[in-house]
């Protein structure tokens, strides 16, 4: 087990958008986040990733308590997401992003005397290059991020988070905002991530029910900030207590 949360919960006000939530992930495997809107899953995410700290509860990674390490920490520690919104920098070149999340990652931990920065510089572009390579975008190196497609821009996106080759990954809504012939495509990087790098977890945020069928061997469903199932894509869309959550007023 990599990840494991425990009876988390996070108040806003007089909402509880995370509720208790105790969960656990396997090393290596894909589970999909799914509910209604306000159902707690980009607050979840916040809580793993550091952006904000749980009212009560913990969370467990790699056996270690990480409930109050800043998001710096997590992430040198093998933590990744990506964005709903993505977050490049549209003014700079693609290559320039990437290598921009290469050093944020490598930077803390290498010696950047005078006499190893040009070693260093060759590094990340290699890297930087290597990563690109990943997505097919390497043709795409010197192009404005801003200027790239949007399934183009979700590439890049992702392949910053993974700079840093994390050990967990999460994913908010990786198709969100692509044309629907734009998904297989990102679809596909996810499996090509998932299979060159088989000690990889990955969470991921979802609305798409059959990108969530394609990718995910387990569903987990947030509704009202708590979870109300929790298995196989199939049993979960046939579960009446999800079909309620989906379809019953929320
Ligand atoms: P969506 O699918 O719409 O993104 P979600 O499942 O990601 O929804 P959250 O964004 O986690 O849901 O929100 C859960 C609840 O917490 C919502 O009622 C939301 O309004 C509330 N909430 C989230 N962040 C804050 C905040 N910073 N301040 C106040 N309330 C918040």
């Amino acid at each position: 087990m990599i990840l494991k949360t425990e009876s988390l919960t996070k108040r806003f006000g007089g909402i509880i958008a995370v509720n208790r939530v105790t969960l656990s992930f396997e090393k290596g495997s894909i589970t999909a986040i799914i509910g209604p809107n306000g159902a707690g899953k980009t607050t979840f995410f916040n809580l793993i990733s550091g952006l904000i700290r749980p009212d009560s509860g913990r969370i467990i990674y790699r056996g270690k308590n990480i409930t109050v390490l800043p998001p710096h920490v997590r992430a040198r520690m093998g933590i990744a997401r990506s964005f709903q919104n993505v977050s490049l920098f549209p003014h700079l070149t693609v290559i320039e992003n990437v290598r921009l999340a290469v050093q944020g990652v490598n930077g803390g931990r290498r010696n950047w005397s005078i006499f190893s920065r040009a070693l260093d510089m060759e590094e990340v572009n290699m890297e930087a290059l290597r990563l690109l390579k990943l997505v097919n975008l390497e043709n795409k190196a010197l192009e404005l991020a801003g200027s790239l497609p949007q399934a183009d821009q979700r590439k890049l996106d992702i392949v910053m988070a993974i700079a840093s080759r994390p050990s967990l990954l999460l994913l908010d809504e990786p198709t969100s905002g692509l044309a629907v012939e734009e998904i297989p495509d990102i679809v596909s990087l996810i499996k090509s991530l998932r299979s060159s790098n088989k000690d990889l977890t990955i969470i991921m945020i979802e609305h798409k029910l059959d990108v969530v069928e394609d990718l995910a061997e387990r569903v987990v469903v947030l509704h009202e900030g708590r979870v109300i199932a929790d298995g196989s894509p199939g049993d979960v869309a046939r579960d009446p207590l999800v079909v309620e959550a989906y379809l019953g007023g929320s």
